[in-house]
């Protein structure tokens, strides 16, 4: 999982001369955004529901509340998969292995 660092200072996407603190950049942008008032706002790729101005979308992506559910989703399923799977494939197969031969044997 990727550690943010909140002191960390990101450039602003309508103007490459603002360095901004990554935790003041939301409210950054509410009043950068009034200065480019002919932004044109398109989808978000994680929700068609966001409009988001075009300059902001990969900050926008980078953020998005819905990118985030889908990631800690696909992160539990890899994290279940890789606890259980060889334990639960080993014993399975041995348990197995033996009975067969018990039944042969009879
Ligand atoms: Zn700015
Ligand atoms: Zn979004």
């Amino acid at each position: 999982m990727e550690q943010r660092n909140p002191e960390e200072k990101i450039m602003c996407p309508y103007n490459s001369a603002h360095y901004i603190l990554r935790t003041r950049m939301n409210t950054h942008l509410v009043k950068c955004k009034k200065n480019y008032p002919d932004t044109k706002l398109v989808e978000c790729e994680f929700n068609v529901l966001h409009k988001i101005p075009e300059p902001e979308l990969a900050y926008h992506h980078e953020n998005c509340p819905s990118r985030k559910k889908l990631e800690v989703t696909v992160y539990q399923e890899e994290g279940e998969d890789t606890n259980k799977f060889p334990i639960k494939s080993e014993a399975v197969s041995t348990e197995e292995s033996w009975d067969d031969v018990r039944i042969e044997l009879c």
